[in-house]
This record gives C-alpha cells, sequence and structure tokens, in this order.
C-alpha cells in the first residue's frame, strides 16, 4: 500500500451538501490510513482547470457531481466504456503516469442497494419499471441490463428522453407514455424512481401504486428524504422497499478501492452515521 499521504474529493457546484467527504473519510478512519477527503467547490467555468490541476497537485483523483458529470468526460484522458454507455463520469482516477481516467459508479452503487436488500435478487426475475429518463435512469438501466435484466420500461414526462432510451439500449428496453404508467406496473417485478420527485421541497411521484404486484420490488434513487411518500405508499401497500442511500453509499466503495488501496464495505455503523444527516 502507498504510504504516501493520499488526497482525494469531490468536486461539484454547490457541494457543502455532499455527503461524500463524510463517507471516505469514516473508511479512511476505520482502515487507518493516511489521506484525507475534502469538499472541491468548482463553478463549471473552472471544471476544465480544475480537473487539470488534479495531477499537479498529487491528487488521488476526485468524484464528480452535480451539475458536472457530463462535462468531465470531456476534461479525462480515458473514460471506461461503461461511463461511456452511461454518459456522464462521477468519478476520476489519476493514474500512475499522471494520465486522468473516468469511471461511473452509480449503477454499481444502485445494483448493490438491491442485493443489500434482497441478496437472491436476480434482474431478469420480471419486468422492471423505471420512471424517469434523466443521467440517474441512465446509470441505472445501463447496470440492469449488464445485471442480465430483459424487460425495461422506461416512463419519463417527457417521452421523447424516454423513446431515446428505447431507440438506444436495444431491444430490452422498451419506452411507455407517461399517461400509460399505471398500466405499465401490473406484471412488474422492480420499479424505480429515477426522478427528483419526491425529494425535500419537491412534491410527491404522481404515479398511483394500485396495479402493482405486492411482491415487486419498490426503489427511489432519492435519499432526502429517506423514505418518499412513494417509498411510503409502496411499503404501507406491503412491497419491499429499498430507498437511495445504499445507492450513494455503495458507489462510494470501487472510487475509495481505486485511491485507497482497499474495498471498504458498506455497514450498519456508516449507514446510520450518514442517515443521521439527512
Ligand atoms: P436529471 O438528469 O435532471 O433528471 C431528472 C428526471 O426527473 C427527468 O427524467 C425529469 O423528467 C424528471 N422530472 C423532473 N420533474 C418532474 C416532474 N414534475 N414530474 C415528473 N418527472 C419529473 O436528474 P438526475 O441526475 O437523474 O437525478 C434524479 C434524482 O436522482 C435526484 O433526486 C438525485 O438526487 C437522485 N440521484 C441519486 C443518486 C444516489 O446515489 N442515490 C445518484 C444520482 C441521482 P423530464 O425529462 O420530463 O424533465
Amino acid at each position: 500500500m502507498n504510504n504516501s499521504f493520499i488526497i482525494a474529493g469531490v468536486m461539484g457546484w454547490p457541494v457543502a451538501h455532499s455527503r461524500s467527504p463524510l463517507i471516505h473519510n469514516h473508511w479512511i478512519h476505520q482502515f487507518n490510513l493516511s489521506g484525507a477527503y475534502g469538499f472541491f467547490p468548482v463553478q463549471p467555468n473552472n471544471l476544465e482547470s480544475a480537473i487539470r490541476g488534479l495531477q499537479a497537485l498529487g491528487l488521488a483523483g476526485c468524484n464528480i457531481t452535480i451539475p458536472h458529470k457530463v462535462n468531465a468526460m470531456t476534461y479525462v484522458d480515458w473514460v471506461h466504456p461503461l461511463a461511456k454507455r452511461i454518459g456522464a463520469i462521477n468519478t476520476i482516477v489519476v493514474q500512475p503516469d499522471g494520465a486522468l481516467h473516468g469511471f461511473n459508479n452509480d449503477g454499481f452503487g444502485y445494483i448493490q442497494s438491491l442485493l443489500d436488500a434482497q441478496p437472491n435478487w436476480r434482474a431478469n426475475t420480471g419486468p422492471t419499471v423505471v420512471i424517469g429518463a434523466g443521467g440517474a435512469a441512465r446509470a441505472i438501466v445501463v447496470s440492469l441490463l449488464d445485471a442480465g435484466a430483459t424487460d425495461i420500461r422506461v416512463i419519463n414526462r417527457t417521452h421523447d428522453k424516454a423513446e431515446e432510451f428505447a431507440q438506444e439500449f436495444g431491444a430490452a428496453v422498451s419506452s411507455v407514455k407517461w399517461n400509460a404508467r399505471e398500466d405499465a406496473l401490473a406484471d412488474a417485478a422492480l420499479l424505480v424512481n429515477t426522478t427528483s420527485q419526491g425529494m425535500h421541497g419537491e412534491p410527491a411521484l404522481n404515479l398511483s401504486l394500485s396495479n402493482l404486484p405486492k411482491s415487486a420490488l419498490v426503489s427511489d434513487a432519492v435519499y432526502i428524504p429517506l423514505e418518499t411518500p412513494f417509498l411510503k405508499e409502496a411499503r404501507l401497500r406491503g412491497n419491499p422497499t429499498v430507498n437511495g442511500l445504499g445507492m450513494l453509499l455503495h458507489q462510494a466503495r470501487p472510487a475509495f478501492q481505486a485511491w485507497f488501496g482497499v474495498m471498504p464495505e458498506v455497514d450498519q455503523a456508516l449507514y446510520e452515521k450518514i442517515a443521521r444527516t439527512i
């Protein structure tokens, strides 16, 4: 393991709300490593120089968050094929030769969060319904496909974007019109909200669950609050639910491994530490 002091951080604008420093510093402390993870507030017009500066400053790399995930791709030297398919990066790793490599671990985080809730979960158990067609949806759909999903229905308020998913990702992905969204739930095994609806300060997702089988796993990318109105409705009618915090915690693991050389776990202590901040 590297004996030098290892520094990483999260680049975003604004970034003060990010939980990533708490997560990574928890693991640095847990493994008794010599290093630190900080906040890098970077305005959009400074993104290129900030990314180029990672190597010059001797940093191990950084996470990339809103609003930089798409634009940051253009300023790294190499983008992992998975991140290319997603169309965004959330992690940069500075290589020993100084090259900047971009990755996207959001979809990994999502799949791991489902496995935390249901260790025997399989992507091909039945149809998946994805509400939303933004960045989180792209990461989740690509990862579900790679996990073996064969029937993913994307439903978005702006239907054209859902249709683009269907065109781009092939036969396993179809689009359903927003006004038919409740019919699409009838045989679903997995339902995920990837819109910002239900987030603190936003109205609840406008979706009745009455057609959804009670066995369907219901998940939300939103983690503020931990239980959105959508997840609450699902829980009260008897569906198993997964909130967005697991996705956030698990996406951090491969990045931590790349920078600090240890693959950390998401344990109860970390989950509760971050949950207390929400
Ligand atoms: P984004 O790219 O801006 O996409 C937003 C999506 O929400 C679009 O599909 C948009 O539909 C939809 N939407 C917005 N307002 C709506 C409304 N009133 N009714 C119906 N749909 C609406 O955002 P994103 O990056 O995908 O993030 C989405 C959410 O996921 C955020 O809450 C974010 O915090 C969360 N997230 C969580 C994690 C995690 O680790 N847990 C990771 C990434 C993102 P239109 O196309 O019609 O505008």
